[in-house]
């Protein structure tokens, strides 16, 4: 059984053989389900403050 990974941004669930694999330079090796994710993160965008994303904390 392939590792099912989780996504760093969003936290959704990786299914094998997709999404991306991005090595920091760090050494820290961190998963995107797909190239939204991977944006964002580029971006430096808080998941905390991403709608759509798992770790999305709501403004009390
Ligand atoms: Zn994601």
């Amino acid at each position: 059984m392939p590792k099912v990974y989780t996504c760093s941004f969003c936290g959704g669930r990786i299914e094998p053989g997709s999404g991306l694999t991005y090595v920091l330079r760090s050494g820290v090796i961190l998963h995107f389900c797909s190239s939204k994710c991977f944006k964002n993160f580029k971006l430096r965008r808080d998941p905390k403050k991403t709608p759509w994303s798992a770790y999305y904390v709501k403004a009390k």
